[in-house]
């Protein structure tokens, strides 16, 4: 397998007149260890369609490709999303039927605009924006059964964190809505260019079904927002203006069979769920 080592990510830049950007996150690995590290760690199969967000050069996609049937790369830099199928036609001929770019804002995609349904999504994410777009992707893709992301290591701690946890919020609530969500590894610096300065870690989420509840997603958001918004207060305070007010709010508490004088970090996503099913109708 051919794969972008340092000096092939230096020249493609070149070639293409390129300066990785702050505001779009780009950081491009450089070594062939952690995508096929990634790649492992994914579990993709034969059958698996992949979504990647933000292939940049084609350090990763280079590695997915013999290893899955497709992979839909979505890329929102428009001259990187032209030159990938041309390196995927030189380095590795043999797979690049396999490849289709979208050109494309990952955070406003709809399933229409891709070609076919993913299975998995494999992918180094654009850092600033790692949380909504995958929280996007997961709602807007019901086919999606797993992924594994790279994300800066704070971020994949907040994901992957368990109720009771300085670190867990809205993120981790979020993302158990749709996932099991567990961290897979740390990633160091010098493994991209430019290197970041923040480290990465790897991030593991298996599909499973949300919690059973008559309230919409929306709802159940809706109320995690505003435990959140203030979450040093009480639930009973914290959810006031979104129950309507402060009784209200502790009513929809103890009819969900939670202490009013508890607070958001100390519940899970269920919890969560009971809680905006019985938000008193007005
Ligand atoms: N996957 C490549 C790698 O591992 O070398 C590049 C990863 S780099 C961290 C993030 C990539 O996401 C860049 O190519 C950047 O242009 C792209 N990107 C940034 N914001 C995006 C967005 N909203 N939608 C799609 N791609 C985006």
């Amino acid at each position: 397998m051919s794969l972008l080592g340092p000096v092939e990510v230096r020249a493609l830049a070149e070639k293409l007149g390129i300066r990785p950007t702050k505001k779009l996150g780009q950081n491009f690995v450089i070594d062939g260890g952690t995508v096929r590290r990634i790649v492992r760690v994914a579990e993709v199969t034969p059958d698996d369609v992949a979504i990647e967000i933000g292939p940049g050069l084609g350090s990763l996609t280079l590695a997915l490709l013999p290893e899955v049937a497709q992979v839909v790369a979505v890329e929102i830099d428009p001259a990187l999303a032209t030159q990938l199928p041309l390196t995927v036609a030189q380095m590795d001929p043999e797979h690049a039927d396999r490849l289709t770019v979208v050109h494309a804002d990952a955070l406003k995609v709809g399933a229409d605009d891709l070609p076919v349904l993913p299975t998995a999504l494999v992918a180094n994410l654009p850092y600033n924006v790692s949380v909504p777009v995958l929280l996007h992707l997961l709602e807007i893709l019901p086919s999606l059964r797993r992924g594994l992301v790279m994300v800066q290591a704070e971020v994949a701690d907040r994901l992957a964190a368990a109720p009771g946890s300085r670190i867990y919020g809205v993120p981790s609530l979020k993302a158990a809505w749709y996932a099991d969500v567990r961290r897979a590894g740390p990633v160091g610096r010098n493994v991209f260019w430019p290197a970041p300065n923040v480290d990465s870690g790897l991030v593991s989420l298996v599909r499973r079904e949300p919690p059973e509840t008559s309230a919409t997603r929306r709802e159940v958001f809706a109320a995690v927002d505003a435990a959140f918004a203030q979450r040093r207060k009480t639930l009973r305070a914290a959810l006031s203006s979104w129950a309507g007010t402060a009784a209200a709010a502790e009513e929809a508490l103890v009819r969900a069979g939670v202490a009013p004088s508890a607070r958001g970090e100390q519940l899970g996503i269920a919890d969560f769920a009971r809680i905006a099913e019985n938000r008193p109708r007005r």
